[in-house]
């Protein structure tokens, strides 16, 4: 009977993070101060983060940082994740390819986020700090955390976005649950909500004003330090655990993936299968594609341009080197899959620069689709976002099975669907369609950060 889940024991949980920026020739070009333009050392970020991983942010050196054992024993409760071969996929496809994928989608919060959430409660947590701020669009990233800062005795105050507060009340319900304090954004609590309640007082929100509040109150308050959930180098360094198990799971397959599949947002979780992978590339000349699957509606890696950028909208973050579309960038309302964020990351970025990665845009409709085969043919309805991976995987095999040949195609199912199925309503009565983003549309953004550096 052949295998269909690669399964491991706890003690492979692994023992390090893998640093790709260690190996990588051309390092990612350094963050500035958005008001000097001078590189930021880690200290420079102490305030805002937790020291250890300010230096983890910063650090080029070594390839690999250890991960304490209370993080891996948080990580037991859901970790090691299951490698799944995808015949019923392949059945389906008709195709010769190997369809493999990492379910991710079994961690207590449905998503890869809780992988980085428990690394970065703990380093807070360790050093004496006693709460956490963040802030949440769709939830998936405050659920985690919340978990995450109830397991490491931190109080935790996530800003939602107002809109998503109301309209998407079940991760505030999660995030409640787990004993987080979940303030709808804008609010009376910072100056920065004050200033936009009393200029617009039905200001519906966004992530940037939302980001504004949660620094603001991390700088105001005692012992409490920021938290983010992507795009940054040291959130890609913890999410490597998905690929590290991954690599010795496709061994116990007795086979190696020809092309390694992320959805791509900020990049946590493409970085996250990817990275280890990648590192057979660089240190090995392995030949390997790895490819990261983004939106149409939001195409930062295939056709935004790399140059220094804020990481927000509000722009209160350093400058970070990267492909974006601008950080007033926002998708079209129609845009349902999630996958927002204007930018990429400052390692995957260079990477990309330096061809040793490829971006392909997936349109709506497109993800939709894949899903639903996907759900019918292996039972997982998928999150929105790692639609774009299975999308991504399919076409891949689908070329297979036009040219005859037997690829092994790895992609990482970075979470489920379950909490997200007002999307899949809007798509199963007809109420999403693909939207063409034009060059103009992409060209005015860009235009406004020629100023910026
Ligand atoms: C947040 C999220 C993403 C996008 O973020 P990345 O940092 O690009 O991984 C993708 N999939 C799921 C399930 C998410 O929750």
């Amino acid at each position: 009977m052949s295998t269909k889940k690669f399964l491991l024991q706890e003690k492979d949980i692994p023992t390090a993070w893998y640093n790709i920026a260690a190996d990588m020739k051309n390092k990612p070009l350094p963050i500035l101060n958005p008001k000097t333009k001078e590189p930021l050392h880690a200290e420079d970020l102490y305030p805002l983060f937790a020291e250890e991983l300010a230096r983890q942010e910063m650090n080029q050196t070594d390839a690999w940082i250890e991960i304490p054992e209370e993080v891996r024993d948080m990580y037991k409760i859901w970790r090691p994740t299951p490698l799944v071969r995808a015949y019923g996929l392949e059945k389906a496809l008709d195709t010769p390819a190997h369809i493999y994928f990492k379910n991710e989608s079994v961690s207590p919060v449905g998503s890869h986020k809780l992988n980085s959430a428990i690394a970065q409660a703990y380093f807070c947590k360790k050093q004496g700090v006693t709460n956490i701020t963040t802030e949440t669009g769709a939830g998936q990233w405050g659920a985690a955390l919340s978990f995450a800062a109830k397991a490491f005795g931190l109080e935790l105050a996530v800003y939602m976005v107002k809109v998503s507060y109301h309209q998407k009340p079940y991760r505030r319900s999660i995030m409640q649950s787990y004993g987080a304090e979940v303030i709808a954004s804008p609010s009376m609590s910072t100056r920065a909500g004050r200033d936009i309640i009393t200029k617009h007082p039905n200001y519906q929100g966004s992530l940037g004003t939302a980001i504004s509040e949660a620094v603001e109150l991390a700088m105001q308050t005692p012992n409490c330090k920021y938290t983010l959930g992507s795009v940054l180098n040291h959130v890609m360094l913890h999410q490597t655990v998905i690929g590290l198990e991954a690599e010795k799971q496709m061994e116990m397959a007795g086979e190696y993936p020809d092309i390694v599949i992320g959805c791509f947002g900020g990049g946590s979780n493409f970085s996250g299968i990817s990275f280890p992978f990648l590192r057979h590339k660089l240190n090995e000349g392995k030949d390997i594609r790895i490819i990261a699957a983004e939106p149409a509606s939001c195409p930062k890696l295939t056709r935004g341009q790399f140059q220094y950028d804020f990481g927000d909208e509000a722009g209160y973050t350093p400058l970070i080197p990267m492909y974006t579309l601008g950080h007033n960038f926002a998708p079209a309302n129609i845009h349902a899959g999630g996958l927002r964020y204007h930018g990429a990351g400052s390692i995957v970025s260079q990477l990309k620069k330096d061809n040793l990665m490829e971006a392909v845009d997936i349109k709506q409709l497109d993800t939709f689709n894949a899903a639903l085969l996907f759900a019918k043919t292996e039972g997982i309805i998928p999150a929105p976002e790692s639609s774009h991976a299975i999308a991504a995987a399919i076409n891949e095999a689908l070329v297979c099975k036009e040219e005859g040949t037997q690829k092994t195609i790895l992609f990482n199912l970075s979470g489920h669907g379950l909490i997200d199925m007002a999307a899949y309503d809007q798509y199963l009565s007809g109420d999403l369609s693909n939207h063409e983003l034009s060059d103009d549309e992409i060209g005015k953004n860009l235009n406004e950060l020629e100023h910026l550096i």
